[in-house]
This record gives structure tokens, C-alpha cells and sequence, in this order.
């Protein structure tokens, strides 16, 4: 059952892990504006590039949560909480295929950042 299960998710894991990679790679090697021309506004590109370092921070920490649920994939401990040792719920998966823990721990987790 948990095989069948890591299985399932091991090729959406390794896409997602694939489209950021293309994702971070294109940021760190940026196409040089074809024709930067006079319209366009200061503001506006450095607003985009914050965007952009916004996004790169973002991408990075789920390419970790990735490659560490690809780890879990192969220990054949994929779908199973990392706090609490329980089956994550599949609908859970299903959203974040990536997900370490479990809705009831998550929770924990954020409300103890909260506070
Ligand atoms: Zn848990």
C-alpha cells in the first residue's frame, strides 16, 4: 500500500523537482532584455526583480521539501509524518505531494510559530 503509494507521487516529485530547477536555473542566468528600448519604467524593473528574489527564496525551499520527500520515496518512508510517525491523509498528498507531515502536525507547527 505505501509503496504503491510512493510509486504514484515518485514521478510528480521528480517533475516538480525538474520545473524548478529550469525555474531557478533561468534565474540565476537571466536572458538579457531583447530590446530594453525607452518605455520601460525603473520602479517597475526593480519591483519585478524583488518579485523575482521573492519567488527564487520561495522555489528554494520547496526544491529542498522536494528532494527530502524523494528521500522518503526511496527509505520507503514517503506518506508517513515526520513528527508524529502517522499516515499522512492522501487528499493531503494529493494538494502537496511534498508535504513532511501530517494536517494535525502542520497545524501545531504554525501555531506554535504564531506564538
Ligand atoms: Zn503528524
Amino acid at each position: 500500500m505505501k509503496a504503491v503509494l510512493a510509486e504514484r507521487f515518485r514521478p510528480i516529485l521528480e517533475a516538480k523537482l525538474a520545473e524548478i530547477d529550469r525555474f531557478l536555473t533561468r534565474q540565476e542566468l537571466p536572458e538579457p532584455l531583447a530590446d530594453p528600448g525607452d518605455a520601460i519604467d525603473q520602479s517597475q524593473n526593480s519591483a519585478a526583480s524583488d518579485l523575482a528574489f521573492q519567488s527564487v527564496d520561495l522555489e528554494s525551499g520547496i526544491y529542498r521539501e522536494v528532494q527530502s520527500a524523494l528521500d522518503r520515496v526511496r527509505e520507503g518512508a514517503f506518506g508517513i509524518c515526520v513528527e508524529c510517525e502517522e499516515a499522512i491523509d492522501e487528499h493531503r498528498l494529493e494538494a502537496v505531494p511534498w508535504t513532511p507531515r501530517c494536517r494535525a502536525c502542520q497545524e501545531r507547527l504554525e501555531k506554535q510559530a504564531e506564538a
